[in-house]
C-alpha cells in the first residue's frame, strides 16, 4: 500500500487531517482540497516534525463544511479571489483555532504555502 502512496501510518497530523471530495469530484467546489491536504501535511511534517502531532487539519472545498473545517485547529475554505489584472483565481480562506503556540506557528507555515 505504502509503495501505491497509501501511507499506513495514521497517528500525529497525518491521522487527524481530513478533506472533504472538493475539486474535481464535488460540483459545488470552488478548490481542489485532497492534492492540497496532502501538500500541506507534507510540508508541515518536514517543517515542524511530531510538533505537529497534535494538530488537526480540514479542509472544504465550500461552505459547505463537510470536512468540519470551522471545527479544526486549522481549516481551509476553497474560494475565489481576484489577480491583479482582476481575472478569477482559486484561494482558499484560512481558519486558526486561538491560543495553541504550535497551531499558530504551523498555520503561518500553512499560510507560507499557500
Ligand atoms: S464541502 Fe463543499 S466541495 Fe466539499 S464535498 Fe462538501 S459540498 Fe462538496
Amino acid at each position: 500500500m505504502t509503495e501505491l502512496g497509501f501511507a499506513l501510518e495514521t497517528r500525529g497530523l497525518r491521522g487527524r487531517s481530513v478533506a472533504c471530495s472538493g475539486q474535481p469530484y464535488c460540483r459545488f467546489a470552488q478548490a481542489p482540497t485532497k492534492p492540497m491536504l496532502h501538500m500541506i501535511v507534507e510540508r508541515l511534517e518536514q517543517r515542524f516534525g511530531h510538533r505537529a502531532d497534535g494538530i488537526t487539519l480540514s479542509i472544504d472545498g465550500c461552505p459547505h463544511a463537510c470536512a468540519f473545517h470551522s471545527t479544526a485547529d486549522i481549516g481551509l475554505q476553497g474560494t475565489h479571489t481576484r489577480d491583479e489584472f482582476g481575472a478569477r483565481i482559486e484561494a482558499y480562506d484560512i481558519y486558526i483555532r486561538k491560543g495553541i503556540d504550535d497551531v499558530k506557528a504551523a498555520a503561518a507555515g500553512v499560510a507560507g504555502i499557500l
